[in-house]
């Protein structure tokens, strides 16, 4: 039997383990590596809310700015600096400083290492610097609604960390490694991290898809319509790993089966924004398809000449929300097109759709990501 003192200290010990082994949502850990996220691009002028706000001169180390207790305080672009609230700073990158852990910038709450840069003496851009793990979790809210099931999202969490890995070692030279938007992942700040997030996110903690021990291209999409495409075809570049599979699991997506109608005059309007030079479209054809049927080149006939434009720039050209995808087809009547397509985005990698009916069917996270990456392996890197 121990003596009461020796258990005191047995359970005293083992709290203190406890403490220390648990994970706490969003604190730095120097086991796991950080990301460089842009997030705002191009803007002219910046609403800070915190507490004890500080700026830096990023290069020189010097504080240019301190102001104690809560603040909010309005940053913009200058010729050759830096102005907050109307006093002009000689600084081209600042960092900002503040307590409580979180900060509130036009509206987005943010945490971790945060700088500014002016970029054209007009505008700004901010980057985070966050921790993998808080990044993969805001993402992952962002990318799929929370009431997916958990094996769809930790799924999401392990593609998403290991699509931000290679970003990272392809930005090594650029002020961030990730953008916000569209062909980067949508990442919305600390405030789209919820417990969901944060589960998918603990239960694969640090995993990541390789191929050959590297850390893949993990592209990824909406629904893929019913077969997703290989990466040759959608990018131009062959990947041992993204290769096309059929897919009977997004028939649910709401992408599934779309359809849309453009008159010539419209797509003229669109095409003259983007730069081509011409005043009416007479014709629309489709040359050539990829082995999955999507559209690789389509011909506008203009006033001007033919116009032969590669899937990609076509869906650019009209909308990605507009032509949701490369896998369509297009009938021409009375000087409109009518498109009927399937599926939503590029079609290469993981159909986000997919993965949520395949994990509706019970297949696991493990499962879904070899279905969608071939000759994959997943390891853990912290
Ligand atoms: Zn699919």
């Amino acid at each position: 039997m121990l003596k009461p003192k020796h258990k005191k200290l047995i359970i005293f010990i083992c709290l203190i383990f406890f403490i220390i082994l648990v994970p706490s949502h969003g604190y730095p850990d120097s086991a796991v590596p950080t990301v460089r996220v842009k997030v705002f691009d191009d803007i002219s002028t910046l609403h800070i809310e915190g507490k004890d706000i500080q700026l830096i001169d990023t290069y020189k180390n010097l504080y240019l700015f301190r102001n104690p207790g809560i603040s909010y305080i309005i940053v913009s672009a200058a010729k050759n600096g830096i102005m907050v609230n109307k006093a002009l700073f000689p600084a081209r990158m600042v960092t900002l400083i503040f307590s409580g852990g979180m900060v509130r910038i036009n509206g987005k709450s943010l945490r971790g290492h945060l700088e500014i840069v002016n970029i054209d003496n007009k505008h700004l851009i901010v980057v985070n610097e966050i921790n993998l793990e808080s990044y993969v979790a805001g993402l992952v809210n962002a990318e799929m609604p929370h009431n997916w099931p958990i094996e769809a999202l930790k799924a999401q969490a392990v593609v998403a960390r290991t699509y931000a890995l290679w970003q990272k070692e392809k930005h090594l030279d650029q002020y961030f490694d990730m953008d916000t938007g569209f062909m980067d992942q949508v990442y919305l700040g600390a405030d789209a991290e919820d417990n969901k997030g944060w589960e998918a996110v603990n239960a694969t903690r640090g995993q990541i898809i390789t191929y050959g021990g590297k850390p893949i291209l993990a592209m990824y999409h909406s629904s893929c319509g019913g077969e997703t495409e290989n990466s040759e075809d959608a990018i131009g570049y062959k990947y041992p790993y993204l290769r096309a599979v059929k897919c009977n699991f997004c028939r649910i997506a709401p992408n599934f089966n779309w359809k849309y109608a453009l008159r010539f005059k419209a797509l003229a309007d669109r095409l003259i924004v983007k730069g081509y030079n011409l005043s009416g479209v007479y014709g629309f054809e489709i040359l050539k398809r990829s082995r999955t049927q999507r559209v690789m080149t389509a011909r506008v006939i203009t006033n001007r000449g033919n116009i032969d434009l590669d899937g990609v720039t076509l869906r650019g050209v009209i909308g990605y929300d507009k032509l949701r995808s490369t896998l369509f087809w297009a009938q021409v009547k009375d000087n409109e097109i009518f498109f009927h397509g399937r599926g939503f985005g590029h079609g290469v990698g993981m159909c986000q759709w997919g993965a949520y009916g395949m994990a509706k069917k019970g297949y696991n996270y493990r499962q879904i990501i070899h279905y969608y990456y071939q000759h994959v392996d997943i390891e853990r890197m912290y």
